[in-house]
């Protein structure tokens, strides 16, 4: 089956591979080896000097180890879709108390809005998902962090599950205090293991913050990393040793440039063939890179394309959520070429007759 589905992705033979590989102590020189040569190239994907910790969870692990040791006061929730939303949940379920400021599905967060918003003076923590997998808008970060870098003092935590490894992030230069993403999207890797980024006020935040857990003490986790170069439980040590892996095939073989461009080439392929046949749901110059939603004007059916490619060998993706009916979505992230990409896509015209 090929995944067309925006996560998780198909992950290379070679890769799975490296799953199977003979299993080393979670304390001794192997695994601090192991992991320090994991962060130090998690740094150049990231853009960013700062240090980074891996967290033995999936992306919602790292979401909710960033906002719960981070926030102290109240934090505001900027959401465009679903995985925005998901940080108002965790917000709810680790009584912190937070505000949640949802635009539209579809629609980007608006930077005017959100200067207004920081302006009450109310928040000393905000999330923003980057890649809004729900609706496939990826928001404008130039823009966005123009906005929070008139307020020093609010810790920014970014959501890039989706983005990372396959866009540009530059934590450093957009202030990102703390970049929460995660292995198997546009990474290209088994689901499981995830990461996030901290700057020097996320740091000293942290030590602030009274109670943060157990598991997903992002202090904690930090402290040991940084004094051993371990974690205080058992990490998953087989995913980190396809992380390693993976990461020196994006840095080394392919190069990070030329994996941006690919994504990018594969999602203007993608935006032009939706909008020949249907409409798009994300307007230009907001549209993601690694996924695309697309607008099932004719109101197709549906189920019966996702019966038939199932049959050629296919995992189709409708909507998510409230728009699993009206929408379905083309993921085009982590290593699919561009020619899998055409055969889908023309298999798609083929079943619905589309011309
Ligand atoms: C997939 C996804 C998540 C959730 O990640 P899990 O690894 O499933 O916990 C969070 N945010 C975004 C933007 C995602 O695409």
């Amino acid at each position: 089956m090929k995944l067309f589905i925006p996560g998780p992705v198909d992950v290379r033979e070679d890769i799975l591979k490296q799953l199977s590989k003979p299993l080393i102590s979670h304390r001794g020189k192997e695994i601090s080896s192991l992991q320090n040569n994991i962060t130090a190239k998690l740094k150049i994907v990231m853009g960013t000097e700062n240090d980074i910790i891996i967290s033995s969870s999936s992306g919602t692990g790292s979401m909710e180890m960033a906002l719960r040791s981070l926030t102290l006061k109240k934090a505001l929730i900027i959401s465009n879709g679903s995985f925005g939303d998901r940080f108002y949940e965790i917000a709810k379920y680790n009584h912190i108390d937070a505000d949640l400021h949802r635009f539209f599905d579809g629609e980007a967060i608006n930077s005017e809005i959100l200067d207004k918003l920081l302006e009450t003076d109310q928040y000393d923590t905000i999330t923003v998902t980057h890649n809004e997998t729900s609706t496939s808008v990826m928001n404008n970060l130039e823009q966005l962090s123009a906005v929070w870098k008139k307020y020093p003092k609010i810790l920014v935590i970014l959501d890039t599950v989706s983005s990372l490894g396959g866009v540009k992030i530059d934590v450093d230069h957009y202030n990102i205090d703390a970049c929460v993403s995660a292995s198997q999207k546009a990474l290209g890797l088994p689901p499981g293991i995830s990461f996030i980024s901290l700057s020097q006020k996320a740091i000293q935040r942290m030590e602030q913050v009274g109670y943060k857990g157990y598991y997903l003490d992002l202090k904690r986790v930090y402290e040991m990393a940084q004094s051993k170069n371990q974690y205080p439980s058992t990490p998953t040590i087989s995913l980190m040793f396809a992380l390693d892996y993976q990461l020196d095939y994006i840095l080394n073989e392919e190069g990070l440039e030329n994996r941006f461009n690919r994504h990018l080439e594969l999602a203007k392929y993608t935006r032009n063939w939706g909008k020949k046949y249907f409409e798009l749901l994300v307007k230009d110059g907001f549209q993601s890179h690694t996924v695309t939603t697309i607008k099932n004007i004719h109101n197709y059916d549906m189920s019966y394309l996702k019966e038939e490619l199932k049959k050629s060998g296919y995992l189709f993706s409708e909507g998510y959520g409230k728009l699993k009916s009206e929408t379905f979505r083309i993921a085009h992230m982590a290593d699919r070429t561009l020619t899998e990409l055409k055969e889908y896509l023309a298999r798609i015209e083929e079943i619905w007759q589309l011309s």
